[in-house]
């Protein structure tokens, strides 16, 4: 039935469960375990002959009703809630590779996500090589025998490059990998990464799914066998969503379409804006026509979404003070919230890199990253005007 309706109709209806309390909203269950009618029914659902509950860390209605709604978005057979955007990382390589396995990712990934690769799973034989998201031949050349994952996000953070996730759903499988994209900067409202052919999509719920910067929590999508695996690690590794969190993210997923056009319809402005302007060198943003892949983010995305960068001609002095002189918008290094936040990735987001390693990510020290909110677009301009020195 949910497949005749729309994506706007899904995000405000899908998975409810309703009680016998005939309840309009989706009811919180703060249990931590279920009763059951018998030593029967509890044989029964502990040995898997029949459905049930038994404890929230496995399941819970709440978080179900959550995991089936952002399926329903992605087009997925198949969610798994996490604590995290980290745990939902954590939990898909746990799951679905082995010591021993290689990996590709992108260099232009979350700080965290490179952590856990490089310093975690390395621990465990896990190795992976890193290339520029937008650079087939450089994937193609990363791919080992023992590789089994391509992982990327797109756009990246903060410099907006664009992989081509179809290129790379193919790259992926004629190498027997599997292709894991991270759609926190699109979201469903904006990308769908498993119809152009990636197996799996991890979300940070904690950005643009909540929306209003209440809670954190992460999410795993994808085909029943894989999901399968993730969950069954879940459930025994334990990093799950509560369900007061899910409910939390229930209610930004019913307005997650409204938020991203608003969101992509005043980036657009501030970097159409922006590019005018003398004191900046270069805008990064995968709407204007000047952005390298914009052709590319046309066709696979339906927007451009809420995060650009911009290089200031002052380098670092000229960043600082322009942060330190505007008066509303929030300094912080997170995103997807309703108040617009700035910050500078090179002496914060991205200090621990090398200058090397940053300059070759092109987070030079006049960049500045500013995720749009959905305060007026004028006062959004007008704030940033302030810091500009002439
Ligand atoms: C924030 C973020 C993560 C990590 O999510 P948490 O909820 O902070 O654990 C992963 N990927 C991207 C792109 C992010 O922005």
């Amino acid at each position: 039935m949910e497949h005749d309706f729309r994506f706007n109709t899904l995000a405000v209806r899908s998975g409810q469960h309703r009680t016998n309390e005939g309840e309009q909203g989706e009811p919180i269950f703060t249990t931590s375990s279920y009763v059951f009618q018998s030593a029967a029914e509890a044989a029964a659902v502990f040995s898997g002959q029949q459905p049930g509950n038994i404890y929230s860390r496995f399941t819970n209605p709440t978080v179900r009703t959550f995991e089936q709604r952002l399926a329903a978005l992605e087009g997925g057979e198949r969610c798994v809630a996490t604590a995290s955007g980290m745990a939902a990382i954590m939990s898909s390589c746990m799951a679905l590779l082995n010591s021993g396995d290689h990996m590709v990712s992108s260099r232009a990934i979350f700080g965290s996500i490179t952590v856990l690769f490089s310093d975690h799973l390395s621990r465990f034989g896990i190795e992976t090589s890193y290339v520029a998201p937008s650079d087939l031949d450089a994937w193609e050349r990363a791919i080992q025998p023992d590789t089994r994952l391509l992982f990327v996000e797109t756009p990246s953070n903060p410099m907006a490059e664009i992989a081509d996730i179809t290129a790379l759903a193919e790259l992926a499988h004629s190498h027997d990998c599997l292709l894991v994209v991270d759609n926190c900067f699109c979201t469903p409202a904006l990308q769908l990464p498993l119809a152009m052919g990636a197996d799996i999509v991890i979300h940070s719920a904690t950005k643009y799914i909540d929306g209003q910067g209440r809670a954190i929590g992460g999410a795993v999508i994808g085909g029943e066998e894989h999901l399968d695996k993730v969950f069954g690690f879940l459930r025994t590794a334990g990093p799950c969503m509560s369900p007061f969190n899910a409910w939390v993210f229930l209610k930004g997923l019913e307005t997650l379409r409204l938020r991203m056009d608003a969101h992509s319809a005043s980036a657009l402005e501030l970097a159409r804006w922006l590019e005018q302007r003398s004191q900046v060198k270069r805008v990064h943003y995968s709407g204007l026509p000047s952005h390298p892949q914009h052709e590319l983010a046309k066709r696979q995305q339906k927007a451009f979404g809420g995060v650009l960068a911009f290089e200031l001609q002052g380098g670092k002095e000229a960043a600082w003070h322009l942060i330190d002189s505007i008066r509303m918008i929030s300094i912080t290094a997170n995103l997807g919230d309703t108040k617009s936040t700035i910050t500078h990735p090179a002496t914060t987001t991205h200090g621990r890199l090398t200058p090397e390693v940053r300059t070759s990510a092109g987070i030079s020290d006049g960049l500045v990253r500013i995720a749009v909110g959905l305060e007026d677009i004028s006062d959004i301009k007008a704030d940033v005007e302030t810091g500009f020195r002439d």
